[in-house]
């Protein structure tokens, strides 16, 4: 009874050192799991882009929906933002054949674009090459029929150019490809972390979460591009303040609190330790019990000697 008791508590004590081991492990594998199960916050994607420890080249790579391609305005105003703050060797751009425009499709939700994003998208992440995808649509956003582009998963940009063209028809302020050429910036931001995405912020917007309060000028990063132009709109700015660059360069070399698969791997590891901790303890109780028991019996029948 006694050695049967001991042994399952050993049991336990194995259960305890796996964690252990586990836990050691997780200290060294974790770029292994990341990369494996693709777990990355939106932030460490930031950093994909910024700097150049594991990423030294850059693809951009569009696709549109027949009749709403990109401008080469819109392509080169990225393309000079990119390279003037992204730290890369090279940036390549790749433009998709075109997409057939759907009859009677002109509404996109989370799970319409996220499909499309999954049919058209052509190149991934790897080998020292980070990938930006873009793509363009003809209809709207089901949730607010006024935004003209998001950011989508770290690594996508949708473009909303047939609503662009739309609103931006309601002022004589303002031209298509300096609206798209600063949605498409302003998405960018966003996946750059801006403004306070995975960290703190002096001057993020209050009123309008992730976004500048332009407190020190006009700044492609205000929420006013992204959703409202009006008939009397001034033509959106194109670059970003010094605040939200100063940010940048802070994004950049800012060292990341812990990821998603560390989080998990936390959890998972706490519970089963806890479980291997109680284990031990009610092995200990009944262990404890047992001698009791045997001191009551061995005292009676003392006695009744
Ligand atoms: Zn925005
Ligand atoms: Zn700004």
């Amino acid at each position: 009874m006694f050695q049967l008791d001991r042994s399952k508590a050993y049991v336990g004590i194995i259960a305890v050192l796996t964690v252990i081991a586990i836990v050691l492990s997780s200290l060294y594998l974790p770029a292994y799991f990341r990369e494996w199960g693709d777990f990355y916050t939106s932030f460490e994607y930031a950093q994909m882009y910024l700097n150049d420890d594991r990423y030294d080249e850059l693809i951009i790579e569009y696709s549109y929906v027949q009749g709403f391609p990109p401008s080469d305005f819109a392509r080169e105003t990225l393309l000079s933002t990119i390279e003037e703050i992204c730290h890369k060797d090279s940036v390549v751009e790749t433009k998709n054949e075109m997409i057939p425009q759907r009859p009677g499709r002109n509404r996109y939700d989370r799970d319409g674009v996220e499909d499309m994003l999954e049919e058209y998208r052509g190149n991934e992440r790897g080998e020292g090459t980070m990938v930006l995808y873009v793509l363009y649509l003809d209809g709207e956003w089901s949730d607010k029929p006024n935004v003209l582009g998001l950011s989508f998963g770290g690594q996508n940009i949708v473009i909303f150019k047939h609503t662009i063209i739309t609103v931006t028809q309601r002022s004589p302020n303002l031209d298509v490809e300096v609206v798209e050429s600063s949605v498409l910036v302003h998405e960018f931001g966003h996946i750059l972390g801006l403004v306070g995405i995975g960290y703190d912020s002096e001057h993020e917007d209050k009123e309008h979460k992730h976004h500048c309060d332009e407190s020190q000028g006009s700044c492609v990063m205000s929420y006013t591009v992204e959703i409202r132009v009006g008939e009397d709109s001034e033509p959106p700015p194109l670059e970003f303040c010094t605040l939200c660059m100063d940010d940048l360069e802070l994004i950049r070399t800012l060292e990341d609190g812990r990821g998603i698969e560390e989080h998990l791997t936390f959890m998972v590891v706490a519970s089963q330790g806890a479980i291997g901790l109680i284990w031990i303890a009610v092995c200990l109780g009944k262990k404890k019990q047992d001698y009791e028991h045997y001191h009551q019996y061995y005292d009676d029948y003392e006695k009744d000697q």
